[in-house]
Formats: structure tokens, C-alpha cells, sequence
């Protein structure tokens, strides 16, 4: 390819990820700052911060306690490896996060990213079966639907087309379980739907055809997020657990999105109380401050793992900056400023009135379903005849102009603001979101 000299400030440089680039090369939308609740634009105006960011800034932005820990941390030690040396705050925060989480999840792996945490989760189940000599198990079951980030094992095991169908045959021996979607029984549904625990026993059917002794790990978000805001149906994960555990079958929760109070607890494990084996963290442990991942282990797969190794080193996996330093100081000011300020109880005590905010929508146009729970609602407008995901796109673009930052994902508008959202600002971002469906054509 012949190579062209190019200017510094050219926008194309930068190839955007999961965007349009060249629409938004035409009609760019740049925020330069942000401080709590708010994003400013690059046109100086005040955008509401309605989707934390990415799913991510849960206590707000520019949170001092964070900024201040970070600036110490990068002055003092800016980067320090983790294999073969350690460095004390690393061990400190594997520690408080497997305090956080239920059962006995007591071993923390860190990553940067949701991604690297799923992908990590999945080599620690297949890793844990060959440990204790059931080998043969390497076979992963995703779920229709599911997002678990981009590595070559979360996109195998995630059920979103678009995401797999241009990079080949993936990991092999996968299988996916129904998605939980089902309008015609469940449309407009607050917290956990009635209908649809039935959806896990698809998982017996997978065995008979498979067999249990082919089978390494389910993955599952509790509540599945990137496709749309579906709520786990009431009994359905509770199912999954019980033929998993009959068939020695592990369970791995994908909390990217839940794990940190999004759903008012510091888990979805913990609020719905159903035991994963392992679960992928990252997101909200920095505020999306400082890129950063964990993965909680259950302590029996820790244990046969690291005792049956033949080698000095029992896991053959890590990433450069895994437990990296200032990645870690701003993961220890985040779960100070959630436990200092409680954020975790104000999401579950914000909740009622967000739901109650979303819901009120129901009869706007376009309005085909309304799903909510905790701090995260999903949206869904009817798609345009022949342009699925235009009219998403420009409620976007247009709540954007009128002053909210919200995400979509298809004709979905996903609503996720930061847990220090007032009333107010709670109110002012659905009547934003109400004027954007109503003037939507
Ligand atoms: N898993 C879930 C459930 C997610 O929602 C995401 C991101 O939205 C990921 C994994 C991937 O995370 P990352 O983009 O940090 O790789």
C-alpha cells in the first residue's frame, strides 16, 4: 500500500470503535471535560451524563478523591510488573474486592478490561477442569444475545451476530443458550420478569446432546446489558446454578456491567443471591477512570489449579499492566467513594423513582417496550421499516444537540446515569429523552 503524508490533526486517523466513522467524521459529537453529572462538549455546552459514560463512571466524573489518588500514585511508582514481583496496593485490592462479593470468590486475577476478564474467566474454567483431571471438558456455552466484550472467547460465546460474523470459525465446540427476550410475555417489565424461567432448562437439553463430560463452563450476564437492558427472568439464573451444579458444569457470571452497584448491590450475585464460580469484573472498580479488570475465583478453583501444577508457575496467563499500579490507586479511591458515600444504597434507593420515570414513557411513540431494573433501563423503539437502528441513532444525535449524552444499542436507548444523580436531574433526563421519542419521526 502506498503510504501519503498525512496531517497531524486528521480525524480519520483515528478509526473509532463499534462507531459509524465516516457519519461521524460529517457531524462529529466531542466532549473535551467532565465533572460529576456532566460532560462539556466541545462547543462548551453542558451535556447530562445519562449512561455513565460507557456503563462505567458510576460515582460521577472527576470525583476528587480519585484524581488525587491517582496524580500520588503515577508520581510514586508509575508502573511496577506483576509477574515474578509484587507491589503492596495490588494485594491490598484483591483483597477488598473479594471481600465484596459472596461466597467463597476469595481470588481476584486482574485485568484491563471486561474483555480480558471474560476471556480470562474462560481459561480459568477450562485450566480447572484439566486440573483435576477432567480434560475432556473444554466445550463453553454462551447464550443468544450476550455480550461479552471482543476476544476471540467472549465473542465466541457472546450471541451478538453482527460482533462474530466477520472474523471466522471462532473457538470451537461453543454452543449458546436461548436468549431471554420475549416481548409477547414480558413487555414492560420492572425488575425481574415473571415469564421465562423455563429458558435454563435448555441447558439439559445441551447436555444430552453434548454430554456433560464435554462441557467446561456456562457464561451468562445477569442481566444482559450491551443487548438491550433484559433483565434476568425471576428463577432463571437460581435454574442455571442447579444443573450446572448436577452436572459439574461452572458457572461464570459476567458482571462488566452489574458488578459495583448498577443494580443497587455490589453484585448482581449477591442481590439476587445465586453463586457463580467465577465472575468478570472491570468498569465500575475505577469509575472508567484507569483501564482495569478483575476476575473473582472460587477458592476450590484456585485451590486445584495452583496444586496440581507440574510447574513453578501454575497459571500460564497474565497481561503487562495486570495489577498495575495506578490502574490499582484508583481502584481503591472508587470503593472508598462508593462505601464513603454509600452509592451502592442510594442506586437501590434511587431506583423506584428512575423506574418509575422510565416507565411513564410507555405511551410515547415508538414505544414498544420499557424494560428496567435497578439503575439501568432499555428503551426500545419499533425499528424503521427497512433501517433497523436509524431511529435509535438519531434519538442519539439528537439527545446529544438537546444536552444528555444516552447510548443506544440498535433502537434500544440504554439509560445507566451515575448513582450521585439528583431527582432533578433524574426527571430532566426523561423529559429530554420523552421530547427526543415524540419528535423522532
Ligand atoms: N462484558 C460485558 C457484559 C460488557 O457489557 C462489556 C462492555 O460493555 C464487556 C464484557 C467488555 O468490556 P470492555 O469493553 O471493557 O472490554
Amino acid at each position: 500500500m502506498a503510504s501519503s503524508v498525512r496531517t497531524t490533526n486528521a480525524m480519520d486517523a483515528f478509526w473509532m470503535p463499534f462507531t459509524a466513522n465516516r457519519r461521524f467524521l460529517k457531524d462529529p459529537r466531542i466532549v473535551k471535560a467532565a465533572k460529576d453529572m456532566h460532560y462539556t462538549t466541545a462547543d462548551g455546552r453542558k451535556l447530562l451524563d445519562g449512561t455513565a459514560g460507557l456503563w462505567c463512571v458510576n460515582a460521577g466524573h472527576g470525583r476528587p478523591r480519585i484524581v488525587e489518588a491517582v496524580s500520588t500514585a503515577v508520581a510514586e511508582l508509575d508502573y511496577a510488573p506483576s509477574y515474578q514481583f509484587g507491589h503492596p496496593t495490588a494485594f491490598e485490592l484483591a483483597g477488598r474486592i473479594a471481600s465484596m462479593f459472596p461466597g467463597d470468590l476469595n481470588h481476584v486475577f486482574f485485568t484491563n478490561s471486561g474483555s480480558e476478564s471474560v476471556d480470562t474467566a474462560l481459561k480459568i474454567a477450562l485450566a480447572y477442569h484439566q486440573s483435576r483431571g477432567e480434560g475432556t471438558r473444554t466445550r463453553l456455552i454462551g447464550r443468544e444475545r450476550a455480550y461479552h466484550g471482543v476476544g476471540f472467547g467472549g465473542i465466541s460465546v457472546g450471541g451478538i451476530a453482527t460482533n462474530r460474523r466477520h472474523f471466522g470459525s471462532l473457538l470451537a465446540g461453543v454452543d449458546h443458550l436461548p436468549h431471554t427476550h420475549a416481548p409477547e410475555h414480558n413487555a414492560f417489565s420492572r425488575g425481574q420478569p415473571a415469564w421465562g424461567a423455563h429458558l435454563a432448562d435448555d441447558l439439559e437439553r445441551l447436555v444430552t446432546l453434548h454430554d456433560a463430560s464435554t462441557i467446561a463452563a456456562v457464561i451468562v450476564e445477569p442481566l444482559a446489558g450491551s443487548a438491550g437492558v433484559l433483565p434476568p427472568p425471576k428463577g432463571y439464573l437460581e435454574r442455571l446454578r442447579a444443573i450446572c451444579d448436577k452436572h459439574g458444569i461452572l458457572l461464570i457470571f459476567d458482571e462488566v456491567i452489574t458488578a459495583f452497584g448498577r443494580l443497587g448491590a455490589a453484585s448482581a450475585a449477591e442481590l439476587l443471591g445465586v453463586q457463580p464460580d467465577l465472575v468478570a469484573t472491570a468498569k465500575g472498580l475505577t469509575n472508567g477512570t484507569i483501564p482495569m479488570g478483575a476476575v473473582l475465583v472460587d477458592a476450590a478453583i484456585y485451590k486445584s489449579i495452583t496444586e496440581a501444577a507440574k510447574t513453578p508457575i501454575e497459571f500460564f496467563h497474565g497481561y503487562t499492566y495486570s495489577g498495575h499500579p495506578v490502574a490499582v490507586a484508583a481502584a481503591l479511591a472508587t470503593l472508598d467513594t462508593y462505601a464513603e458515600e454509600g452509592l451502592f444504597q442510594r442506586a437501590a434507593e434511587l431506583a423506584p423513582y428512575f423506574e418509575d420515570a422510565t416507565h411513564a414513557l410507555r405511551d410515547l411513540p415508538n414505544v414498544i417496550d420499557i424494560r428496567s431494573m435497578g439503575m439501568v433501563t432499555g428503551i426500545e423503539l419499533s425499528p424503521r421499516p427497512g433501517a433497523p437502528s436509524e431511529r435509535g441513532f438519531e434519538a442519539m444525535q439528537m439527545a446529544f444537540e438537546r444536552g444528555a449524552m444516552i447510548r443506544v444499542t440498535g433502537d434500544t436507548i440504554a439509560l445507566s446515569p451515575p448513582f450521585i444523580i439528583s431527582k432533578d436531574q433524574i426527571d430532566e433526563l426523561f423529559a429530554l429523552v420523552a421530547g427526543v421519542i415524540r419528535d423522532l419521526k
